[in-house]
């Protein structure tokens, strides 16, 4: 099925919590970040939905279960119950179950998070090749996974016994830094076994499919920070998104994004789930005008004139910049548009 190349941020004359029935929303960057909620997510959450909108939360980290993520998001003074969380285990445990055995037993390299999901599914978790797994899972484990494991999982998937992940996130941002996450300790054992996973977290179908069972949305918008997942999962599962700037996506990347990465709408936080989104229009000269903005992709590098909010001109070069690119993302300098609105 072939689907048209997204070449604008779209408009919205509605309050987007009440043109979608279901938010299903990242966490990281999105409603808390170092475990702190996210200026303006607390109050915005609950407005939209006390008009209404149902919110899940969709996580791609396999190790903590949907228990302890509502417990944590009602600690911040976010009310959720564990069957608002989806998590990237309850995924992988649904697509194993569909492939193996009832009541089989599954090899876990990974957390607490998996072991609940895949015993939610019938499945039995074990922690040795030596116990006839049919399949082996991989999902984050934190600090105290035994490098034993991984052995175990190598010693399996060489027999034959089929290989899954939750994700493979490559990396997890904290307060002191990068640490590794659960796509390096997968590329672990992919370097020893030469052997393929099957993958269900955010972007791939599994996840989106996951949400979509769990919450019975007629109208999801995924809401995101990041676009090469919860961006391009949208896309996977052709259903609206809204990218919010307070996490890991600058203006650069945002402009830079090929048509899998490009959301629907673009606001700086949660607050803009409350209010409609602004239309970009094209004009005859080949610019795009949003607010008092008007951008137009120039031979080498993007330009911007007039004035207004920043998002507004942001959302004018995401026009221009997404027209000019095309089915690639576009090569063209950014940086002085960005500087003057201030990212
Ligand atoms: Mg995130």
């Amino acid at each position: 099925m072939s689907r048209s190349v997204r070449t604008r941020p779209e408009g919205s004359g509605r309050a987007l919590s009440e043109a979608y029935d279901t938010a299903l929303l990242d966490l990281d960057g999105v409603v808390y970040a170092g475990g702190n909620a996210i200026a303006h997510a607390v109050d915005s959450l609950a407005t939209a939905r006390d008009g209404g909108m149902r919110l899940a939360y969709v996580t791609n980290n396999a190790l903590r279960t949907p228990d302890t993520v509502a417990a944590h998001l009602t600690e911040l003074g976010i009310a959720t119950d564990a069957g608002d969380v989806i998590t990237s285990a309850q995924a992988v445990a649904r697509l194993i179950a569909e492939q193996v055995p009832p009541g089989s037993r599954v090899l876990v390299i990974g957390g607490e998070g998996l072991r609940v999901a895949l015993r939610e599914r019938g499945l039995e978790p074990v922690e040795s090749a030596e116990d006839d797994p049919a399949a082996v899972v991989q999902g984050f484990g934190g600090p105290e996974l035994p490098w034993g494991r991984f052995a175990e999982a190598c010693y399996a998937i060489a027999r034959g016994v089929p290989w899954y992940a939750s994700n493979t996130d490559l990396t997890i941002p904290g307060a002191r830094g990068i640490a590794p996450g659960n796509g390096a300790a997968v590329e672990v054992v992919r370097i020893a076994t030469g052997a393929e996973p099957q993958v269900a977290g955010k972007p791939l179908p599994p996840m989106h499919r996951e949400t979509i069972l769990r919450t019975g949305a007629q109208r999801p918008l995924v809401v995101g920070d990041r676009l090469d997942t919860d961006i391009e999962g949208a896309f996977n599962g052709e259903v609206d998104s809204l990218l919010v700037l307070t996490g890991v996506t600058d203006g650069a990347t945002l402009l830079a994004a090929p048509p899998q990465h490009r959301p629907t709408y673009v606001d700086a936080d949660l607050r803009g789930l409350l209010t409609g989104q602004p239309e970009v229009t094209g004009d005859a000269d080949g610019g795009f005008r949003c607010g008092g903005w008007t951008a137009t992709a120039g031979a080498e590098r993007l330009e911007l004139t007039g004035d207004g909010g920043a998002l507004d001109g942001l959302r004018a070069l995401c026009a221009a910049a997404w027209t000019a690119g095309g089915e690639q993302g576009c090569g063209l300098d950014s940086g002085k548009v960005l500087a003057r609105l201030g990212w």
